[in-house]
């Protein structure tokens, strides 16, 4: 049987930048009875959330809600608006855009895949100027869609999504903007209606703080005129018929109804706190973990700080120690799991979550675990992360004089 009682004492440090830490009024209100999913309850709850979440994804527009991960919804958004051998470009900001240029060639159409070269590429953000240059030259507008990773999770960058829907704009080129916020949302500022994103997918299980198992898709209106002409097959992802039942609050099919009532928690405790606050606290903790990355005298994955994430930094490990080795010793000395380097980036680095339901003192523990494990992993080390992080914390207060 599978052992799922071997952690120690304590609670786990669950640290990687998805799955977060669910809150504990989270799981309390996931513990709730089940009721039926036509009933009028339901059909209350759903109108409640459908329009509360639209507030996260700053959207005046429908919000789709999937019973899947991430993934379903990367697939949901373009099978609703693309036609089988369709162009789109995509571009390479790390593991998660590869996965993605994945799935568009499974799905029959035809990728483009821009980036910068090799593994250096995979520490920048994208580069609006080149989807710019690449679609002035697309006189014949024959690519549908431009995809891009809003917070690449591999590495710990967030792209500027403003700047790519400049671009598409300078060369007055007709493109969706197709954007994964899936772990961006609620933890790194996102704007879809400010930005003119047409399709916007998000998931569950990083800024929300919910169990993994439901997704989304943030729409525009040219997303949803575009999907009535858009052919490549699709019944389950069909946004048609999902709005329809959305109208009254309730899903063409059972809905993950107490993931549902956890999404609602979730949303009152981000719409309570103000989204801007929670941004600024996400802010406040990237900066006291790099300031521990840099007084240990190590590099962070992303080379440009103009698009550091705030959900996760990449911590890129000297020549010669392989990342998943201290991994494992801090996993299996200080019951912190931290994320493994993805594609490209493994073995060189690993990855702190500070995304979702943490605090200073969860993030100077994981600091804490990290500076112990890479000293018994032999990395040699500058000086104290974690005195640098516990001195940005303190001399640099979110809410100063609040208690
Ligand atoms: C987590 C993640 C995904 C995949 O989502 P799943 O829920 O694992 O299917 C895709 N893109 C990004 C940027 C992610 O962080």
């Amino acid at each position: 049987m599978l052992k799922l009682d071997f952690h120690p004492s304590g609670r786990h440090f669950l640290q990687i930048p998805g799955p977060s830490p669910v809150p504990d009024r989270i799981l309390r209100a996931m513990s709730l009875p089940t009721i039926d999913h036509r009933g009028p309850e339901f059909g209350a709850l759903g109108l409640e959330l459908l329009s509360k979440v639209k507030k996260v994804f700053k959207t005046e527009s429908p919000v789709i809600i999937y019973p899947a991960s991430g993934t379903g919804a990367w697939e949901a958004a373009l099978i609703n608006t693309l036609s089988p051998g369709d162009r789109v470009l995509m571009f390479e900001t790390g593991h998660f855009a590869t996965l993605w240029h994945k799935m568009a060639l499974r799905l029959d159409l035809q990728p483009e895949f821009l980036g910068l070269p090799g593994y250096d590429g995979w520490r920048h953000g994208v580069q609006a100027d080149m989807i710019e240059a690449r679609l002035k030259e697309d006189t014949g507008h024959e690519l549908k869609a431009v995809c891009v990773v809003h917070n690449e999770t591999s590495t710990g960058v967030t792209s500027d999504i403003a700047a790519v829907r400049k671009a598409i704009d300078a060369a007055g080129h007709p493109a969706l903007l197709i954007v994964d916020t899936i772990s961006g949302l609620a933890s790194a500022d996102y704007r879809h209606d400010e930005w003119g994103v047409d399709v916007t997918v998000s998931g569950s299980q990083k800024g929300l703080m919910l169990p993994p198992g439901i997704s989304f898709n943030a729409l525009s209106s040219k997303a949803i005129e575009t999907s009535k002409q858009a052919k490549l097959p699709k019944s389950f992802w069909a946004w048609d018929e999902i709005l329809e039942a959305n109208q009254n609050g309730y899903w063409p099919y059972t809905p993950s109804t107490n993931l549902l009532y956890g999404l609602n928690e979730a949303l009152d405790m981000l719409l309570d706190e103000g989204i801007d606050h929670v941004l600024a606290r996400h802010q406040r903790w990237a900066a006291g973990v790099r300031a521990a990355v840099e007084a240990w005298g190590l590099e962070i994955q992303c080379l440009d700080p103009s698009v550091y994430s705030p959900v996760l930094t990449g911590v890129v490990m000297p020549e010669g120690i392989d990342a998943d080795d201290v991994r494992k010793i801090i996993y299996e000395r200080f019951d912190l799991s931290l994320g493994t380097g993805l594609g490209k980036a493994k073995g060189k680095m690993f990855r702190i979550g500070h995304l979702g339901d943490c605090n200073d003192l969860t993030l100077i523990a994981t600091l804490g675990g990290c500076e112990a494990g890479m000293k018994l992993a032999g990395v040699n080390l500058k000086g104290s992360g974690v005195i640098a992080a516990m001195d940005y914390f303190a001399t640099n207060p979110l809410d100063a004089g609040k208690r």
